[in-house]
């Protein structure tokens, strides 16, 4: 079987480390592992909050998911993976439950995620990242 890698990637976070970038390469020649690469926007429920008449705008959301998979695709490239091991998601919700969603129905063998934003320097590990190392099945792989 195959191995699955998910790294979601927040595409608000300007600079991605070098150092998940290189992770990810190495844990994927490893295994020669399929990447899986998951952008969550977490507008939705912000909206769903503002009742129906929001909701009936919908047609927004298909741009804001053109936007993201394209930010998402420059991200991407700054990996030096094979093409035919890499995928792209996106969904809309809770970060970490979207993560936690994916990870499950990939099923991944191993998440990797930042423990924060790099200009977070007062949390040592971020809450959609501690979310995911509590709950996720699989191994997760927490990059500081
Ligand atoms: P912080 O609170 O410092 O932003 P987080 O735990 O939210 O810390 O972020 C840590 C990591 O979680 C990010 O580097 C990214 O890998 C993942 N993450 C956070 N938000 C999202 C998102 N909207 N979509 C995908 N991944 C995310």
């Amino acid at each position: 079987m195959t191995k699955k890698i998910l790294v979601p990637i927040d595409i608000s976070e300007t600079e991605l480390t070098q150092r998940v970038i290189a992770q990810v390469e190495a844990q994927a020649r490893l295994d020669d592992a399929e990447v899986h690469f998951l952008t969550v926007l977490p507008l939705y429920p912000y909206y769903a909050t503002l009742g129906a008449r929001y909701v009936a705008d919908l047609p927004v959301m298909d741009d804001l998911e053109t936007d993201a998979m394209k930010k998402l695709d420059e991200i991407v490239k700054q990996f030096s993976l094979p093409e035919d091991r890499v995928y792209k998601h996106f969904a809309e919700g809770a970060p970490k439950d979207k993560i936690l969603e994916l990870a499950k129905t990939i099923p991944a063998d191993l998440v990797i995620i930042s423990s924060h934003r790099p200009d977070f320097t007062t949390y040592l590990l971020g809450s959609t990242a501690a979310a995911v190392v509590r709950h996720a099945e699989c191994s997760v792989l927490v990059i500081r």
